[in-house]
């Protein structure tokens, strides 16, 4: 591969498709070797509850500590992660370093019994065979309680949904563990097909949040998930509120956890540890019941 990024430099310019190939394979290989090597490394973005702030959960967002380019987001790999496969055993990665990290958090704060742990499935993983093998597994292996965890998928994975894939997220659900719809309403998710699936969470995308203000469309699509979710008795969870506004509006809809610069950035492992002890202990606790 060392190979291949070495022709790929020397023929800049002259061969771009095939420049263009050994690219995607050259950044695949750094990727997975990213991966190997343990460069990437997990943050943690808090859910809280609306109305009174508190610490619900937290998503586990994965970052690539890059030894030249520092510190990158998703944004830059995980389309191509996706692109050629390399999104499974970074998934993997990903769900194993999240799980051992909030078990820790369990042995070190026990208030901290009920806070949850959502971690990203891409489209790839929910395709393996193995898949259930591959959580189960991670679950025994660091102790983290299946009935804290939830799993986040997209919507593109509930629009055709094959029998295995749903046999898989139902076998997911028989553990335990939670699945949400990732970015909800920016798909065409089939009504009837979300009401059969083992789903118990919506997240609202991120878009529909930012227009709850000053558009009506965007405000109409955050009410119509919010009413969904109520008929369908699952819980809808906003993404991206930036401002108090946003947050009253959700509120005032009906709509109960929330995430978002507005409360919380995702953390660093080591903010995040330290948030979960102030909030979970008894004389650090910034919400208490009034
Ligand atoms: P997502 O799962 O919808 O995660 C929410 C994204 O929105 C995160 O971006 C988060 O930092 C950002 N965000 C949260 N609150 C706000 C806000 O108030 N304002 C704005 N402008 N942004 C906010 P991030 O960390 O860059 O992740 C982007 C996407 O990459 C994620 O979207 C998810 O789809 C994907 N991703 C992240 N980690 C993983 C992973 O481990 N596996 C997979 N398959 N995908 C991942
Ligand atoms: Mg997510
Ligand atoms: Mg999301
Ligand atoms: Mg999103």
């Amino acid at each position: 591969d060392t190979a291949l990024y070495a022709a790929k430099r020397a023929g800049r310019g002259r061969f771009e498709y095939y420049s263009e190939e050994l690219d995607t394979k050259a950044r695949e290989a750094e990727l997975r070797g990213a991966v190997a090597a343990d460069e990437l490394v997990v943050y943690f973005q808090p859910a809280v509850a609306l109305a009174t702030g508190e610490l619900r959960g937290v998503e586990a967002l994965v970052r690539w500590n890059h030894p030249v380019r520092g510190l990158l987001g998703p944004g830059a790999f995980i389309e191509l992660a996706e692109e050629t496969g390399a999104v499974v055993p970074l998934g993997t990665w990903v769900l194993r370093a999240a799980c051992r990290e909030a078990a820790g958090w369990r042995a070190d704060t026990p208030a901290a019994d009920e806070l949850r742990l959502s971690v990203n499935l891409s489209p790839k993983q929910v395709a393996q065979a193995d898949l259930v093998r591959t959580v189960e597994s991670i679950l025994a292996e660091t102790g983290f309680p299946p009935d804290r965890l939830t799993l986040e998928i997209t919507e593109s994975v509930i629009l055709r949904p094959d029998p295995l894939t749903i046999g898989r997220l139902e076998a997911l659900r028989d553990l335990g563990i939670d699945l949400a719809v990732d970015d909800f309403g920016t798909g065409y998710s089939a009504l009837s097909y979300l009401r059969s699936l083992p789903v118990s969470v919506l997240k609202i995308d991120r878009s529909f949040v930012t227009g709850i203000a000053d558009d009506p469309e965007a405000r109409s699509v955050c009410e119509a998930v919010v009413h969904l979710g109520g008929a369908f008795r699952m819980t809808v969870v906003a993404e991206g509120i930036e401002t108090a506004e946003q947050a009253a509006a959700l509120i005032e809809m009906g709509c109960t956890i929330g995430q978002g610069f507005y409360f919380h950035r995702p953390l660093p492992p080591s903010e995040a540890v330290a948030l979960v002890r102030r909030e979970f202990s008894a004389v650090g606790r910034r919400h208490q019941p009034s």
